[in-house]
């Protein structure tokens, strides 16, 4: 299905976690409207229909998003974790569709290699809440100062298999 600039320019707003399942639940609503090009009004359509959950009302119930953030134990030495806090607080970057209501209720090391720490942390979280866990931008960026965390997708599937949605990246 085609899909005109204006309206790709209004699903890049959706997050990245939930951008493909946004862009099929837009067509789908697109041909069940007989449309052949997909234009922003239907994306905006869609997006206040499925994808308007975080951090706002759901069916008259105020629904609170809790998060938490992993980080890698390894950069904790050198990192207060300032970036990753400062963009939570300020609503950029990976933290840029959560609403004001959205509460950090956990910031915590992997506890180092393999990162074991992070999937019990987050079990512990669940009796909280918890709704996401951002794996901090340290743990999967790839450069000469912040080499890819190597346990990153088994700390991942460790976080998934107790419900809980990832997301990757905070800051950067
Ligand atoms: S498991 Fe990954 S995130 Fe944790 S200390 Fe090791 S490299 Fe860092």
């Amino acid at each position: 299905m085609e899909w005109n600039p204006e309206a790709l320019a209004e699903l890049e707003k959706v997050p990245p976690f939930v951008r493909h399942m946004a862009q099929k639940a837009v067509e789908k609503a697109a041909r069940e409207a007989g449309k052949e090009t997909i234009t922003p009004d239907i994306v905006i359509q869609t997006k206040e229909k499925y994808f308007s959950l975080v951090g706002k009302e759901i069916e008259g119930h105020k629904k609170t998003t809790k998060i938490a953030v992993v980080r890698c134990h390894t950069v904790a030495e050198v990192c207060p974790g300032v970036g990753c806090l400062k963009a939570f607080t300020h609503r950029k970057l990976n933290f840029g569709e959560y609403g004001p209501d959205t509460e950090l209720i956990g910031f915590f090391t992997c506890g180092g290699c393999s990162g074991r720490r992070a999937s019990r942390l987050v079990e512990k979280l669940l009796d909280h809440g918890l709704d996401i866990v951002h794996l901090s931008s340290c743990m999967c960026m790839d450069d000469a100062d912040y080499p890819k965390c190597p346990f990153k997708n088994q700390i991942r599937k460790g976080i998934e298999a107790k419900g809980v949605k990832v997301v990757e990246g905070t800051h950067h």
